[in-house]
């Protein structure tokens, strides 16, 4: 994947000692919104994440908290598969993309950032995405440019 300037995802690696996972506490809360929650099924959950390498980028994991994707059931690998098959359509649909970066990182030395839950990255890539990230690259702007794509999203996922 080419590199794109993200700052706002210093944040993130100074989170990176925080308690808990993120995926677990995001279930547990009762604000979707402001969880970035865009869709949950029987046995996953779909979110924007909230540092991501480019606008639309979807974390997409099973409900229970594992770390290997080999350890999932044969129903909860179906479902998760079936939400990444229904995210990218939604994500063609609704931003467009020239392309999109699908990738999975098992492991710390993988470049897992959340390493004891596995999760799917869905980052939608356009032509121009290096050169516009900076413009919008400023981390005090991004909870509300998070939120703008949450909103935009939202719909899509009404009837995942
Ligand atoms: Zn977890």
């Amino acid at each position: 994947m080419k590199n794109i300037w993200a700052p706002w995802r210093m944040t993130y690696i100074d989170d990176d000692k925080r308690e808990g996972c993120i995926f677990c506490d995001k279930l547990k809360g009762p604000d979707r919104r402001s969880n970035l929650v865009l869709a949950e099924t029987a046995h996953s959950l779909v979110m924007l994440n909230k540092y991501p390498y480019n606008n639309g980028h979807l974390l997409l994991a099973p409900k229970r908290h594992e770390k290997q994707l080999s350890a999932l059931s044969v129903d909860e690998y179906g479902d998760l598969s079936e939400a990444l098959r229904k995210s990218v359509a939604i994500i063609l649909a609704a931003l467009h993309p020239g392309g999109i970066n699908l990738g999975m990182n098992l492991g710390r030395c993988a470049g897992a950032g959340v390493e004891d839950h596995f999760h799917w990255h869905v980052v939608p890539r356009w032509d121009a995405d290096t050169n516009f990230m900076p413009v919008v690259g400023e981390v005090r702007v991004m909870p509300q440019h998070l939120l703008e794509s949450y909103d935009r999203l939202r719909p899509y996922f009404e009837a995942f």
